[in-house]
């Protein structure tokens, strides 16, 4: 991919921070159904970040544990493709519109 399709559009951002006092690492569920999460540990040098797959509704989620305090533990959902092009979509409908206009 060259650099001119790299691009930036703010997406909406669904989280839930939590303190887990028992740390479970099995506990954690999907915001939108309630199901439990599968943890996957992509890497192994980074076991504070993970990611958490619904098996239900397929929604994936990045979860962050502080290193310094285990019981800090913030639980987002990644947006999922249709969000990600609505996003893009609604981005560019709107190409700096308080700037100038060069095709006018
Ligand atoms: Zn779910």
């Amino acid at each position: 991919m060259s650099d001119s399709s790299r691009k930036s559009v703010p997406v909406h951002l669904e989280f839930q921070s939590q303190v887990d006092s028992e740390h479970e690492l099995s506990g954690f569920l999907c915001l939108r159904c309630e199901s439990n999460l599968d943890i996957n540990q992509p890497e192994a040098e980074v076991p504070e970040r993970l990611l958490g797959v619904c098996g239900d509704c397929g929604s994936w989620y990045l979860i962050e544990i502080d290193p310094e305090n285990e019981s800090d533990i913030i639980v987002a959902r990644i947006p999922d493709a249709q969000e990600l092009r609505k996003a893009i979509e609604s981005a560019n409908a709107k190409p700096n519109s308080k700037s100038s206009k060069p095709n006018r």
